[in-house]
């Protein structure tokens, strides 16, 4: 099975290369679990005046009447008329015509098989394969023709379908003992699913359409089970094997500070804490994905959790994906810790070089106590004394291998908080994230009022305008956001600087001022003009959307988003979470011209109706598929061969059940049925490596 494909008759070195660039496929194995997408009836016949209007594999029986051949640029074409009692189509031959030619016999029965051209109204079947109706019955033995997965080189490289089908079929024949039982009897009863050996022949070349069902829902179980499988085992044996850092004792830090917080936490918050002070109690390295929506109050979270790991004589660091929110972070911590002896550094890519090294120097000798900052805490240079807690802010911001970085700091391994507020709809986050523990804040503090949303469009600019005054005056402040789609893009830099533009006319000094934030500013400017605005010196913040995350501002009261149409829902949900912070009432509004498409007003619909973060994220879903949502597109985790997260939704809760009794039964897998997991799993390549800080 592990064969590599060179070995296949026909293939070779060449073809080998190909399959593996453009496909993956390396081995008998893969080429094997290489599905079709989709398959043609050829036990179905269209009649000429029937057939479809779109250039597709079709079938027809029918006679040939005659064959000509046309001058062309570069020699002839053969043409020949087709016909049954309802019409008429023309095959065409470009090249290899002599030889068909010589077989054809005018007048007499053929099937025909290929994929219709239409052209100006014309339809014609290039190269069709023809076969007299006579040996059609003993000849084609697939009643229905699988169509794979392919790219426009390996068609131009000549590897077309029956190529590929040619060599799965060679595969399958080559197999004279059924292919090796992958799921354990005991599953296999409960859920009437068919072998393994039956499922991948039927795969390639189902006999029906009911058999092909279940060959696909054998295999989407399958692909389900042994996903979770390794998910759930690799969180069982980090926690078996990997150390942590013993946090044993609440103390000083944390006592004190907490009695001195100004509000109470919620209940949610309180569990939370409970749960990860526990965790980084036992001994074991702890990997745990907080998950809260918008405003719900994880930073204070993040700090207790760090003075907890102070009180146990460890350091701590938050890292968060932007200068503007790391400064924010380090400003919040810095105020709030005033009454407390403790010593806290902010390290971002503007960092000077000498401000840089007290840190390095600090952190190595233990007097730094916190460090806080940008990607740039990953870089190597940055070394801690005994850092015992990591926190990671808004992760889905970051890239795989930087997470991982933090992980190589000490000799153990620090504890891992990563922070979300990308609402994962509650179903998926533990499929997808199965190997993390999860903590989810599911409560807003009291008093927050339900932010307004309303959809907009230009005409009523006037009256938005209005409403913005009417804001200040009584003291509140107020974003507007652009979309920058790409940086580079100078039309949307445009768009900003002619929104603030007008902004400034109607919103002229003295009385007014305008704080402005984008990505070419340089970050000294942008901390600068942020400050401003979180003082409450200016009153209107226009920014692209380097403040979509985290940003906190408990004044401003309204959210305007420009060009609402162009964001995708989270995004939109996101910005949104930058208002209704504190505890008046907030609005939203979303401004889009007056003609969007069908898609963009369902995100208007659903953001004016909905503030639930969880709500959101299943329309976002629905729209978009799960390949879309934010933190998974690097995963490889949400790369299914055949299964699909949303419409074999009950299948993935199927097996991630099993695994779970199963591995809590046998959790050696010591078990005869087990066996097969047991091999399976050894043979597998776990490529989803998105949480993989172990390896
Ligand atoms: P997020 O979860 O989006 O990161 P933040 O941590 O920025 O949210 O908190 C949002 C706001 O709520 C902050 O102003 C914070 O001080 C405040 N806050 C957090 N917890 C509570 C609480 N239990 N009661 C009242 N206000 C709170
Ligand atoms: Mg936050």
């Amino acid at each position: 099975m592990q064969t590599t494909l060179v070995y296949l008759k026909g293939v070779g070195p060449e073809r080998a290369r190909l399959l593996k660039e453009e496909l993956n496929l390396r081995t008998f194995e893969d080429l094997l679990h290489f599905f079709p997408n989709r398959y043609i009836d050829r036990t179905r016949f269209y009649s000429i005046n029937d057939i479809p209007r779109n250039n597709t594999e079709i079938q027809i029986k029918g006679k040939i009447t005659s064959v000509n051949y046309i001058d062309q640029k570069r020699g002839k074409r053969m043409v020949a008329s087709f016909e049954d009692e309802t019409g008429q189509i023309e095959l065409v031959w470009f090249r290899g015509y002599r030889w068909i030619r010589d077989q054809l016999k005018i007048n007499e029965s053929y099937i025909i098989f290929g994929r219709l051209n239409w052209f100006r109204g014309k339809a014609s079947m290039p190269h069709p394969e023809i076969e007299l109706e006579s040996n059609f019955q003993k000849n084609t033995k697939i009643s229905f023709y699988p169509i794979y997965p392919s790219t426009e080189k390996l068609i131009n490289k000549g590897l077309s379908q029956k190529v590929v089908q040619k060599m799965v079929v060679q595969l399958i024949e080559k197999q004279k003992t059924p292919f090796s039982e992958t799921l354990p009897t005991s599953l296999l009863n409960q859920y009437k699913l068919i072998s393994k050996d039956e499922a991948i022949r039927q795969i390639h070349f189902p006999k029906n359409q009911h058999v092909l069902t279940r060959a696909q829902m054998r295999l989407k179980f399958e692909e389900f089970f042994y996903m979770q499988m390794q998910l759930v085992l690799k969180k069982v044996q980090r926690k078996q094997k990997i150390k942590g850092h013993e946090f044993k004792k609440v103390g000083s830090n944390f006592n004190n500070f907490f009695k001195l917080l100004p509000y109470n936490l919620t209940n949610a918050q309180k569990r939370v804490i409970k749960d990860i002070r526990f965790d980084m109690g036992t001994g074991r390295q702890m990997n745990r994905l907080l998950q809260g929506d918008v405003g719900s109050g994880k930073t204070i979270v993040a700090l207790l959790l760090m003075l907890i790991a102070l009180d146990n004589d460890y350091q701590a660091c938050l890292i968060a994906p932007t200068e503007i929110l790391a400064q924010q972070h380090y400003q919040s911590v810095v105020d709030q810790i005033k009454k407390l002896n403790i010593t806290v550094a902010l390290l971002t890519g503007s960092s000077v070089k000498k401000e840089r090294q007290e840190i390095h120097h600090g952190l190595q000798n233990g007097e730094l106590n916190i460090l806080i900052g940008t990607h740039a805490v990953f870089e190597d240079k940055v070394q801690f004394k005994n850092l015992g807690l990591s926190i990671i802010d808004e992760q889905h911001r970051f890239g795989v291998a930087q997470r991982a970085r933090i992980w190589k700091k000490n000799e153990l391994p620090p504890h891992i908080l990563v922070m979300t507020a990308t609402p994962i709809p509650r179903t998926f986050a533990m499929s997808i994230y199965g190997d993390l523990d999860l903590s989810v804040i599911n409560e807003l503090p009291p008093g927050r009022k339900k932010i307004k949303t309303l959809h907009r469009t230009d005409s009523n600019r006037l009256k938005v305008f209005a409403f913005i005054k009417e804001q200040i005056n009584i003291g509140k402040q107020v974003y507007v956001v652009y979309p920058l789609i790409q940086e580079s893009s100078n039309l949307d830099y445009k768009d900003l600087m002619d929104g603030y533009a007008s902004l400034s006319r109607s919103f002229p000094v003295p009385n007014y001022h305008i704080s402005i934030v984008h990505g070419q500013m340089k970050s000294k400017d942008k901390v600068f003009e942020m400050e401003r605005f979180i003082k409450g010196k200016t009153q209107i913040m226009v920014a692209t959307t380097v403040i979509e995350v985290g940003v906190n501002v408990p004044n401003a009261s309204v959210m305007i988003i420009e060009s609402a149409e162009r964001f995708g829902l989270s995004q939109l949900h996101q910005l949104r979470g930058r208002v209704g912070r504190g505890a008046d009432q907030s609005y939203c509004i979303l401004m889009t011209g007056s003609k969007i498409s069908h898609e963009a007003l369902t995100r208007m619909k659903t953001m004016s109706s909905s503030n639930d973060g969880f709500e959101i994220a299943e329309v976002d879903l629905k729209l978009r598929g799960p390949g879309n949502l934010m933190g998974t597109q690097q995963s490889g985790l949400l790369k299914f061969k055949i299964a699909d997260l949303i419409k074999d939704h009950p299948l993935l809760k199927a097996a991630r059940e099993e695994t779970m009794r199963i591995l809590e039964l046998d959790p050696s897998l010591k078990i005869a049925d087990h066996q097969c997991i047991k091999k399976t799993l050894a043979g597998l390549k776990f490529d989803s490596n998105i949480w993989n800080f172990i390896s």
